[in-house]
């Protein structure tokens, strides 16, 4: 869509705001051999405007994809992912509806983000009108934060009325993980991390009640209950292996669908509201 708006543009910057463009045509025609300076001079004026054209388009193409000459070997998961940006938190525009039917995960090798005991679960909170797509897990403030897996920092941000303090991280496995309402970040954007690395210190900055960590597993921008592949009290996965499927990973996403019920009107709630809170 935005390369259609830019061409049209291209279009009346040539044509609309350059009325010898449409005069060279003319000119052409009917003066083809009496006035070849004027000639010249209007393919002159011609040959600016596309070389304008082309240094427009690839500036657009460049702040499109600002990493489009980064070595593909240097982003995590790159399989996954086209895109690796600083910027936002789900850039990819992938529903659940058009993921891979499953994908298995390389789970073994997770190290608990605090070893704590959970204090909110993952999912419809009535009290809100809202979906909650992390775990929250208690700690206090100045407790250190651990990177779950090997991997590379995507953004490291403040949303004061959300996460608070948080990074992003996206794991050589495919997934990407966020650490929300930290007191400190202590690690840099782009910096590559090993499982069990301090990232940040625990805290209580934005929507936050108390200190604990939100702990938040995607997918390719899609939320997965942490608890389907962690045993938070354990410490450990549940299996060396996560197998992400649409209906057992995101089955928040299809409850809406089954038949009548408060729980799945609620459901249907926490779809919307989840578009409200997860545009960026
Ligand atoms: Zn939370």
């Amino acid at each position: 869509m935005k390369k259609v708006i830019f061409f049209s543009f291209i279009w009346l910057f040539s044509y609309g705001f350059a009325p010898h463009a449409f005069a060279k045509k003319r000119v052409h025609v009917r003066h083809h051999y009496s006035h070849p300076r004027q000639l010249a001079a209007v393919d002159d004026v011609q040959r600016q405007i596309n070389a304008l054209n082309a240094l427009m388009l690839q500036k657009m193409q460049q702040e499109e994809d600002p990493n489009a000459t980064e070595d593909d070997s240097n982003i995590p998961a790159s399989g996954i992912y086209e895109s690796w940006t600083n910027s936002r938190i789900n850039p990819y525009h992938m529903p659940v509806s058009k993921l891979p039917d499953s994908v298995k995960i390389d789970v073994s090798q997770f190290v608990p983000p605090v070893q704590s005991w959970i204090t909110s679960h993952f999912g419809w909170r009535s009290r809100f009108h809202r979906m909650h797509y992390g775990t929250d897990l208690k700690l206090n403030i100045g407790d250190p934060v651990r990177c779950a897996f090997d991997g590379r920092v995507r953004i490291t941000g403040y949303e004061p009325g959300g996460y608070g303090n948080y990074v992003v991280v996206r794991h050589d496995n495919g997934l990407e993980t966020i650490y929300g309402h930290l007191s400190k970040i202590l690690v840099r954007e782009n910096e590559y991390l090993k499982a069990g690395d301090v990232l940040g210190l625990g805290g209580s900055t934005g929507r936050s009640t108390g200190p604990h960590l939100h702990f938040e597993v995607r997918y390719l921008g899609n939320a997965i209950n942490p608890e389907k592949i962690f045993d938070f009290a354990d410490g450990t996965p549940w299996h060396d292996t996560y197998e992400i499927t649409k209906r057992g990973s995101f089955d928040y996403e299809y409850a809406h669908l089954t038949p009548s019920s408060n729980f799945r009107k609620s459901l249907a709630r926490a779809h919307k509201a989840k578009r409200r809170y997860h545009r960026r």
